[in-house]
């Protein structure tokens, strides 16, 4: 899942963004894509592709660098 423009029941437009991992997801009350997507790396969330939220970015970080590791010994 990646960022999704959704409306509230308020009528709000607001930036959903959605891990690829896990069902975590944050929403913004921002209607631009831009300063939703900066908001959401403040909070730790890897916005590209994937979309992460920061638990998965970071077990993800960690097996990139075991992957090398591994690369490296193998
Ligand atoms: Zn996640």
């Amino acid at each position: 899942m990646t960022a999704e423009l959704a409306a509230t029941a308020t009528g709000w437009r607001t930036w959903r963004f959605g891990c690829d991992l896990c069902d975590r997801t944050l929403w913004t009350a921002l209607d631009h894509q831009r300063t939703a997507s900066d908001m959401a790396r403040t909070n730790g969330w890897i916005v590209d592709d994937p979309t992460l939220c920061p638990a998965c970015a970071i077990v993800a970080q960690h097996k990139e660098r075991a992957d090398e590791t591994d690369r490296r010994i193998g």
